[in-house]
C-alpha cells in the first residue's frame, strides 16, 4: 500500500478510472481506491448514447464495444400518450449507435485501462472515512483496508470521486450551489424474454402520469426503468413496501395503451427492484485547498437525461487537463481551482438548467401535445429533439431552431 502518492482518487467507476488513466498518462502518481469490489454493479441505468460510446472508445476501451452481448442501438421511440416521435440517433463525430452496457462490464473495462499505467495503483474494498488535514488544506485520507485495518495514505491532492453520497464533500462540510429536489421516484430491474418486434430501441413512453424506459442490455435483458411523481401516494407506498410486487404491478396496468402488458407474457424479473424514491438535481463547488470533487461527487443531474456517465467522464477529461496545465497544484492553486470552475459551468451549466426543468412533474398540457403531434411529422424537428438527448444539439440550438419553427407554425394555423 502506498504511503504518499501525488493523488488519491476516491472512488474507481466513470470519474475516477478515467482520471486515472489520464493522469497516468502524464506519469502522475495515483492511487485509486474505492470501497467496492470489481468487477461489480453500482445503482444505475446505464444507456449511453453515441456521444459516450465515442469518448469511451477515445479512451482507448473499444475492445468492450466489441465483445459485449449488448446490442447496438441506433432506433430511439419516445412516445407521449398517443404520438411517437421515433427516428434514429443522430450521428455524432462518426459514432451511430450507443450501447446499454452492465456496469459491472464498463467500470471493469475503465478500471483496467486505469491500472496499466504504472504510476496508477488500486485499493479496493478500501473504504474512506476521514479526511487528514494540515494547516486548512487536506493531506491525505484515512480509510480502512479489505482487511479491516486502519490506513493513512498521504497526497499532494485528495480527488472525491465518489458518487453522490460523496464521503471527501461530506468530510468538506460543503453547501451546494444548487439543490433542487426532484419530484419523480424512480425504481428498475432487469426482465429477459421481454417481447419486442423490429430492431433493438432505447424506448421513452410518458403515458398519463407515468413514465417507462426500456434499454436493451447485456446477456439478452432489459432494463427496465420506471418513474411516477413521488406526491402519488398510492404507488409511493407499494413501491417501499413490497418493491418487487409493485413494480411487477406498475409494469402491468400503467401501459396498456401502449399494449406493454403483452409484452410482459413470457417476461421475468431477474433481479431485486431498486430506485430512488426521492433525490436531489445538487451542483457543489468543486475545488479548494487540497482537495477537488469530479463526478457525480460534484453535480448530479436527474437520471432522465441519460448522461451521467458521459458527464463523469467528461469532467474526469477536463479536471485532468487543468491539474496537466497547472503542475504546481499548491502555488497555482487558484488558477487552477478558477479554470476547472469555470469549465464545468461552460460545459455543464445549460445541461445542468435544462435537468432541472425535466426534474419537476407537469401533466402534459394540450399545447404539448399538439407540439409532439407536429414533431411527429416534422423531420428536422425530430432529429433535433432525438439529438438533445445524444449532445448531437445543443439546448439552446434547439430552443432557436425547432420551438421558433413551431411558435411559426402555430402563428400560420
Ligand atoms: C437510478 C439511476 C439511473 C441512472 N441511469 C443512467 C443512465 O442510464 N445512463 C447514464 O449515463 N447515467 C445514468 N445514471 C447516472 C450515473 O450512474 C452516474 O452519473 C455515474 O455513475 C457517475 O459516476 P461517478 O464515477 O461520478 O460515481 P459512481 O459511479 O457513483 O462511483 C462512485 C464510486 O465511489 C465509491 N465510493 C463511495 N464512497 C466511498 C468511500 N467512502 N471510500 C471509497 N470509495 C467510495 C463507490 O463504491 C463507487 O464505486 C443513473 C443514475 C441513477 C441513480
Amino acid at each position: 500500500m502506498p504511503k504518499e502518492v501525488d493523488v488519491i482518487i476516491v472512488g474507481a467507476r466513470c470519474a475516477g478510472a478515467t482520471l486515472a488513466m489520464r493522469l497516468g498518462q502524464s506519469g502522475v502518481r495515483v492511487c485509486l481506491v474505492d470501497a467496492a469490489r470489481f468487477p461489480s454493479e453500482t445503482l444505475s441505468t446505464h444507456a449511453m448514447f453515441n456521444n459516450t460510446v465515442h469518448h469511451l472508445k477515445a479512451l482507448g476501451i473499444g475492445k468492450l464495444f466489441a465483445e459485449t452481448s449488448a446490442p447496438a442501438v441506433s432506433e430511439v421511440i419516445m412516445r407521449f400518450d398517443e404520438v411517437s416521435i421515433q427516428g434514429n440517433l443522430p450521428i455524432v463525430q462518426g459514432e451511430s449507435h450507443g450501447y446499454c452496457i452492465r456496469r459491472s462490464e464498463l467500470d471493469q473495462a475503465l478500471l483496467e485501462k486505469a491500472v496499466s499505467y504504472p504510476t496508477v495503483s488500486f485499493l479496493e474494498g478500501f473504504r474512506v472515512q476521514s479526511l487528514l488535514k494540515r494547516a486548512g488544506r487536506v493531506v491525505g485520507v484515512r480509510g480502512r483496508d479489505g482487511q479491516g485495518r486502519v490506513r493513512d495514505i498521504s497526497a499532494r491532492m485528495v480527488i472525491g470521486a465518489d458518487g453522490r453520497h460523496s464521503v471527501v464533500r461530506r468530510e468538506l462540510s460543503l453547501s451546494p450551489k444548487q439543490a433542487v429536489p426532484s419530484d419523480f421516484a424512480c425504481y428498475f430491474s432487469y426482465l429477459s424474454h421481454l417481447e419486442r418486434e423490429g430492431p433493438p430501441a432505447f424506448e421513452v413512453n410518458r403515458i398519463g402520469d407515468y413514465t417507462l424506459v426500456v434499454f436493451p442490455t447485456s446477456h439478452q435483458q432489459s432494463v427496465v426503468y420506471v418513474s411516477f411523481p413521488n406526491t402519488d401516494q398510492p404507488w409511493m407506498k407499494a413501491f417501499q413496501r413490497h418493491p418487487m410486487e409493485a413494480y411487477e404491478r406498475f409494469l402491468k396496468e400503467n401501459f396498456q395503451p401502449i399494449s406493454f402488458h403483452q409484452r410482459l407474457a413470457r417476461a421475468v424479473v431477474e433481479e431485486p427492484v431498486r430506485g430512488l424514491p426521492f433525490y436531489d438535481n445538487v451542483w457543489y463547488p468543486a475545488m479548494g485547498p487540497g482537495w477537488v470533487l469530479v463526478g457525480d461527487a460534484a453535480m448530479f443531474k436527474d437520471p432522465a437525461l441519460a448522461q451521467g456517465i458521459h458527464d463523469a467522464v467528461w469532467g474526469a477529461e477536463l479536471l485532468a487537463e487543468v491539474l496537466i496545465k497547472y503542475p504546481d497544484w499548491q502555488s497555482q492553486e487558484a488558477a487552477l481551482a478558477g479554470e476547472y470552475e469555470q469549465r464545468l459551468d461552460h460545459h455543464f451549466g445549460s445541461l445542468f438548467k435544462w435537468a432541472l426543468t425535466m426534474t419537476k412533474f407537469h401533466p402534459l398540457t394540450a399545447e404539448q401535445k399538439r407540439f409532439f403531434q407536429w414533431l411527429e411529422e416534422n423531420d428536422e424537428g425530430k432529429e433535433r429533439f432525438i439529438g438533445l438527448y445524444n449532445r448531437a444539439f445543443k439546448v439552446e440550438d434547439y430552443q432557436a431552431k425547432v420551438a421558433e419553427g413551431w411558435k411559426r407554425q402555430m402563428g400560420e394555423g
